[in-house]
C-alpha cells in the first residue's frame, strides 16, 4: 500500500459515544469511514445509565468537579487532563443537546443527579436511567444521515497498517469473513473497554480489549493496565454481561445490607453507600464472602412509585427476575466495569504512533488517575472526540515531538481459540480481580502463559492485554484507587507514577505526560 495521502479517509473504529462524536466532527473536514464490529452503537455507551458529569449548577463549580476527580484518582491523575475534562463538561453537554440528545429536565432546567464521591449534584441524564441509549440513538441517527460518512457495520478491525513509522491504513474483516484493506490518513480507535477479561462484568460481549491490542501490535504505548474499575453493584442474577444497578440508585438513598440485614457501609467509609467505588466494591465482596450470601440493595424505605419512575431500566431488569425494585431486597455483586488503562494518549487522543488516535474508554489519558469518578467516563470520551477532531483538522504533520522510533510491533500471541476466553476470564477474576496479592498474581501469570491455541482475534486480543494487565498489577506493590493489594494494603508515595508499556517492556512514567507522551516515554525508557 502506498503511504497515506491527504485525501484518504479517516477511519474510525467503533460507534459508541467516542467514535460517533469523532466521526460526525471529522466529517466536517474530510471523508470518514466508520468500521464497527456489530450493529451501529452496540457497545458500552448504549448501556450507560447514570449520565454525564458536568459542573452546570449555580451551586457547583468546575473547581469542585476537578477536586472530586483528583480525590477519586488517588494521586495518579494528570492534572492537565482533569482540568480539561472538567472545564469542557458544560460545553460537551451543550454539544450533545445540539446533536439531539434530550437530557431530562424539570421546569425547563436540566435535572442533575448526585452520584458517589461527587460533592454536588452534577450528573445530567436522559430517559431517567437510559442515558447511553439516548446518546447512541441520537448519534446513530445523525451518522446514518451523513452522506460524508461511509458506515461499515459488522466489520471488525484486525490490524493497523504502519509504514515508515506512521499509520497508512487498516485491515479488517467483514461479517462474511472477507478481509479488506483500506488506506487511511489516520486511524482512530474508539473500540471501547475490556470487561470481557473477567468472568463477571457489566460490559457487552464485544468489550474484548481490541483498542489497546490493536494499538500495541502497531507499536503504540499502552498505560494504566492494572487499573480496572469494578462496579460495586451489578445485579447478581442471570448469565452473560451483568445488568448494572446504577450508583444513582444509592444516590437516591438506597442502602446496602449484608445477609444478616446489617447496614455495613457507615462503618467502612464516611460517605457510606456513596463512598468511592473501589471502597464500596471491596466492602460488598468481603461482606458477601463472610456470610456466604449476596449483599442486597434496599429501597423499601423510599417512595416506591418515585423509584420505579426514576429508574425504569433497573426496575424492568429486576422484574425480569421476578423482583420489584422498590419492594424486594435486590442482590448485587461487584463486576468489572471500566478500563482506566488503554492506549497512552494526550487530550487530542494522539497515541505515541503518528497517525494513530485512541478516544473513549480504549484511551489512557490520565484523567481518571487510579480510580474514575462516576460519570466522568462519557465526559472524557466526548472531550477526547472533540480534541481528536480538532487535531485532525489542524493536520497530522506536526505530531507532538515528531516521528521518533517507536516499539517494534508486538506479534500476535500464540493463543486465542474461542474456548480460551473462559480460561482467561477465570484466571483474571481469581488473580487480578477486586483484591490481589503476590501469590494470586503469580498464579494468574502462570495460568495465562499456558493458554494457547488458534488465532481467534478477539480472544487473542484478550490474552495479550490480560498478560500485560497481570504483569502491571504485579509491578504495583501498593494499594491505590481501583488497584487493591491484600499484601500491600497502603499506598506507597514512591509509586505515585504511571506504568506504561511499549511492546511487552514496562516503562515507569512521571504522571505529567499529557502534552508530550512520546518524548517522555522515550526518556523514561
Ligand atoms: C453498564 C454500563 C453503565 C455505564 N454507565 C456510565 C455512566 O452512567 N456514565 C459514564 O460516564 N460512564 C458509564 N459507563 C462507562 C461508559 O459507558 C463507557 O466508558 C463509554 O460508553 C465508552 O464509550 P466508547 O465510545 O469508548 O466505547 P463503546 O460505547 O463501548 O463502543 C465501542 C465500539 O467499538 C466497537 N468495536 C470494538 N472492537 C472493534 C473492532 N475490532 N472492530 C470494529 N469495531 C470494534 C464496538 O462494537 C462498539 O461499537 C458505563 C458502562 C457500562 C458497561
Amino acid at each position: 500500500m502506498a503511504s497515506a495521502r491527504e485525501n484518504d479517509p479517516v477511519i474510525v473504529v467503533g460507534s459508541g459515544i467516542a467514535g460517533g462524536l469523532l466521526a460526525l466532527a471529522a466529517a466536517e473536514t474530510g471523508p470518514v469511514v466508520m468500521i464497527t464490529k456489530e450493529a451501529l452503537g452496540d457497545g458500552s455507551t448504549r448501556r450507560a445509565q447514570g449520565g454525564i458529569a458536568a459542573a452546570i449548577d449555580g451551586h457547583d463549580s468546575v473547581e469542585a468537579h476537578i477536586a472530586d476527580t483528583l480525590a477519586a484518582g488517588a494521586g495518579l491523575c494528570d492534572h492537565e487532563a482533569v482540568t480539561r475534562i472538567c472545564r469542557e463538561g458544560p460545553d460537551q453537554v451543550t454539544a450533545l443537546l445540539a446533536r439531539g440528545v434530550h437530557f431530562d429536565r424539570r421546569d425547563g432546567r436540566l435535572r442533575l443527579a448526585r452520584e458517589g464521591a461527587h460533592s454536588a449534584a452534577r450528573v445530567v441524564h436522559a430517559g431517567g436511567d437510559a442515558t447511553g441509549a439516548h446518546i447512541v440513538g441520537a448519534l446513530s441517527t445523525a451518522l446514518r444521515r451523513d452522506p460524508r460518512i461511509e458506515l461499515a457495520e459488522g466489520e471488525r478491525a484486525l490490524e493497523v497498517i504502519v509504514r515508515d513509522g506512521r499509520v497508512v491504513g487498516l485491515r479488517s474483516e467483514d461479517a462474511d469473513g472477507r478481509e479488506r484493506t483500506r488506506a487511511a490518513r489516520a486511524v482512530a480507535l474508539a473500540a471501547g473497554g475490556m470487561g470481557q477479561l473477567y468472568t463477571r462484568t457489566t460490559n457487552p460481549l464485544g468489550a474484548t480489549a481490541d483498542g489497546p491490542a490493536l494499538a500495541a501490535r502497531a507499536g503504540a504505548a499502552l498505560a494504566d493496565l492494572e487499573l480496572v474499575q469494578f462496579h460495586p453493584t451489578a445485579l447478581a442474577l442471570g448469565d452473560g454481561p451483568l445488568a448494572l444497578v446504577s450508583e444513582a440508585v444509592r444516590g437516591e438513598g438506597a442502602i446496602l445490607r449484608d445477609a444478616a440485614g446489617h447496614r455495613f457501609m457507615p462503618d467502612e467509609h464516611p460517605m457510606a453507600e456513596l463512598g468511592p467505588r473501589d471502597v464500596v466494591a471491596r466492602a460488598i465482596a468481603r461482606h458477601a464472602a463472610e456470610l456466604g450470601a449476596d449483599v442486597t440493595l434496599d429501597l423499601r424505605h423510599l417512595d416506591a412509585d418515585a423509584m420505579r419512575r426514576r429508574f425504569p431500566t433497573v426496575a424492568a431488569l429486576c422484574a425480569e427476575h421476578g423482583l420489584d425494585l422498590a419492594r424486594d431486597p435486590i442482590p448485587v455483586t461487584p463486576a468489572a466495569h471500566y478500563a482506566i488503562g488503554g492506549a497512552l494518549t494526550d487530550m487530542a487522543g494522539r497515541t505515541t504512533l503518528p497517525g494513530l488516535f485512541a478516544v473513549g474508554e480504549c484511551a489512557a489519558t490520565g484523567a481518571h488517575g487510579a480510580n474514575r469518578l462516576a460519570s466522568n467516563g462519557l465526559l472524557e470520551a466526548a472531550v477526547l472526540a472533540a480534541g481528536a477532531a480538532e487535531a485532525l483538522d489542524e493536520g497530522l504533520d506536526d505530531w507532538p515531538d515528531g516521528p521518533v522510533a517507536h516499539a517494534a510491533p508486538v506479534p500476535a500471541v500464540a493463543g486465542g481459540a474461542p474456548e480460551a476466553r473462559e480460561a482467561i476470564q477465570a484466571a483474571m477474576w481469581r488473580g487480578v480481580g477486586v483484591e490481589r496479592d503476590a501469590q494470586g498474581l503469580a498464579q494468574a501469570a502462570r495460568d495465562l502463559a499456558q493458554i494457547n491455541a488458534g488465532t481467534d482475534h478477539p480472544t487473542d486480543n484478550l490474552l495479550l492485554i490480560a498478560r500485560l494487565a497481570a504483569a502491571a498489577a504485579k509491578m504495583r506493590t501498593e494499594s491505590r484507587g481501583a488497584h487493591f493489594r491484600r499484601d500491600h494494603p497502603k499506598a506507597d508515595p514512591r509509586q505515585t507514577r504511571r506504568i506504561a508499556w511499549v511492546g511487552d517492556e514496562p516503562l515507569i512514567l512521571p504522571h505529567a505526560i499529557t502534552r508530550r507522551p512520546r518524548v517522555l516515554a522515550m526518556e523514561a525508557a
